[in-house]
């Protein structure tokens, strides 16, 4: 699968999943975007060491993705964007009578409302190109509920919707718009979690993982973010192209319970 040609906006991408995929897609050929909201000496290298390792472009564009102007801004200074992936994600947990305001309005404008910016921003440009893919990274909380985790649940569910309207609205162009929803991805962020998880339960740290982190994923295995990348990847394949308007779990089966 080439991607050669092609450029990628993806969002919150300095980091975890959205770097993961950044890779994958250079890997694959396309010219990438990189972006979260700081700027700095280590966010421009990691696109230059991207665009040395896979010989693509590469930059880094800093823009906020709570702030409406920012991400359509993000897709303008692009200057282009054949494929766009949403993936910039903050979470907060507590009880929804106890949910702090801000932190509600901060995950429903990140989790959610950015991938309204960015994909208005971003369909005219794939429209003028003849062809494009918006992959949005929901997660298995975008079809399953947990306790505590209201808003995160209530964005990913609405990136759910967003993505099937856009694959209605552009069903007989050659666009096409999936959400992905991960289960547990063992990231920077999740591994740094373990030692505290097995101070906390006094457990080995393969029994932890099992036991205790991925007692909702059947697999009893982290998804990863290769694996993340290699699924945005297909989805911005030929063999895609009649893919539109779905979710595809990698969740090791979460979903199936
Ligand atoms: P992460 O914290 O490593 O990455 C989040 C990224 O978003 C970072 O690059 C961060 O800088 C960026 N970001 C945060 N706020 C931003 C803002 N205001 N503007 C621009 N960028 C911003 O976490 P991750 O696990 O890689 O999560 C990436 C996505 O995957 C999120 O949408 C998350 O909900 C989703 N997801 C993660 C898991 C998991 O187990 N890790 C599971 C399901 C879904």
């Amino acid at each position: 699968m080439t991607l050669k040609g092609k450029t990628a906006v993806i969002t919150g991408s300095n980091s975890g999943i959205g770097l993961g995929i950044a890779r994958e897609v250079a890997k694959a050929g396309a010219n990438v975007i990189l972006n979260s909201f700081t700027d700095s000496h280590e966010d421009h290298q990691l696109a230059k060491s991207l665009a040395n390792e896979f010989n693509v472009s590469a930059r880094y564009i800093r823009a906020d993705m709570s702030d409406p102007e920012d991400c359509r801004a993000l897709i303008t200074k692009a200057g282009t964007c054949d494929i766009l992936i949403n993936n910039a994600g903050i979470q907060h947990v507590a009880p929804v009578d106890e949910f702090p305001i801000d932190k509600w309005n901060a995950i429903i404008a990140i989790n959610l409302s950015s991938a309204f910016h960015t994909s208005a921003a971003a369909l005219p440009i794939m429209r003028k190109a003849g062809w494009g893919r918006v992959v949005n990274i929901a997660s298995a909380h975008g079809l399953t509920a947990s306790p505590y985790k209201s808003a995160y649940i209530a964005a990913k569910h609405g990136v759910v919707g967003l993505t099937k309207t856009i694959a209605l609205e552009t069903a007989e162009e050659p666009i096409t718009a999936n959400a992905i929803c991960p289960g547990y991805v063992l990231t920077p962020l999740v591994e740094a979690q373990i030692p505290d998880q097995m101070k906390a339960h006094d457990m080995e740290r393969e029994e932890v993982i099992k036991k205790v982190m991925l007692a909702r994923q059947p697999s009893r295995e982290f998804a990863t973010v290769e694996q993340l990348g290699g699924t945005t990847v297909f989805l911005c394949s030929d063999s895609a192209a009649q893919i539109t308007g779905t979710t595809i779990s990698v969740d090791g089966g979460w979903t199936a319970l």
